[in-house]
């Protein structure tokens, strides 16, 4: 496309990016995510992906699954129950992280993909749009973000050759008309018009069960906040990648210490 770009972010681009709370005159000019994670054979995702959106501080975290009481025990501050069409008002949506492929999966999905919000689709709500495309398709020119791994971006766009990981993820935010972000060594974000950004923080640390379902929690706040798809995914990896950096300065074992290490900054 005309306006295809390779862009990248610096640690000042992020931090004036991200809202200032003391600017905030009441929750929702801070942002309500809505999180739809976590299921009894997977009840940690829901721990996980509720930290990381807690982390970048909104003002308030709704959560809408299996695992609510678990995520109350752990804060108190969030607001949980079990199903996404009676949670109150969301100002961006998470859907997928550890929530399962059943009925009930496939129904908290519908419900956050009519949401006329913006939605985060990751992990089983991916495998969930791989088999039902209908509910992908119906969130194209509303603002969306898939943010597959390598082996959910194959299942969902089976025809893009990997071996290109630029040239997959721009044909896949075109052909689906929402933002991608890819991720692995150097997450790339692609917007439907063109526009790749590539994420230079992180490492290797970061490939370890439940960091990808932080960083979706992360960018579900960055998202509520009214950060456009593209931004906010770009900006939420880059976050990610710095509290992965700390980890292994650190030693930090797992997953459950990203959001400690998340240090999102404020502007003075
Ligand atoms: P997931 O596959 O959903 O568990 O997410 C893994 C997370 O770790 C993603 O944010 C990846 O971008 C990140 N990650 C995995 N491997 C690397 C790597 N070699 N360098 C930087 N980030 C990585
Ligand atoms: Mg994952």
């Amino acid at each position: 496309p005309a306006d295809a770009r390779v862009e990248v972010l610096t640690d000042l681009d992020v931090e004036a990016l991200l809202p200032d709370p003391r600017t905030g005159s009441d929750k929702y000019t801070g942002g309500v995510p809505g999180i739809v994670a976590g299921s009894a054979q997977y009840p940690g995702a829901a721990l996980l992906c509720v930290g990381g959106a807690v982390r970048v501080r909104p003002g308030m975290v709704r959560y809408a699954g299996p695992q609510a009481a678990a995520v109350v025990a752990r804060w108190p501050e969030v607001v949980a129950g079990d199903d996404p069409s009676r949670a109150g008002q969301v100002q961006a949506w998470v859907a997928g992280p550890g929530m399962g492929t059943d009925e009930a999966a496939l129904d908290r999905l519908r419900t956050v993909v009519d949401a006329d919000a913006p939605v985060l689709v990751d992990a089983d709500g991916l495998t969930l749009l791989a088999r039902h495309p209908e509910l992908l398709a119906a969130r194209r020119d509303r603002p969306t973000v898939l943010t597959p791994h390598e082996r959910e971006f194959a299942r969902i766009f089976p025809d893009l050759d990997l071996a290109d990981r630029l040239g997959a993820v721009r044909r896949a935010a075109a052909l689906a008309g929402v933002t991608v972000l890819l991720k692995g060594h150097r997450t790339l974000v692609a917007e439907p018009g063109g526009t790749v950004t590539v994420n230079t923080t992180g490492s290797g640390w970061l490939a370890t069960a439940g960091s990808g379902d932080v960083l979706s929690g992360v960018i579900g706040s960055l998202l509520a906040a009214g950060l456009s798809p593209a931004t906010a995914a770009a900006a939420g990896a880059h976050l990610h990648g710095r509290a992965g950096e700390r980890a292994a300065a650190l030693r930090a074992a797992g997953a459950h210490q990203l959001w400690d290490l998340l240090r999102v900054p404020v502007q003075r």
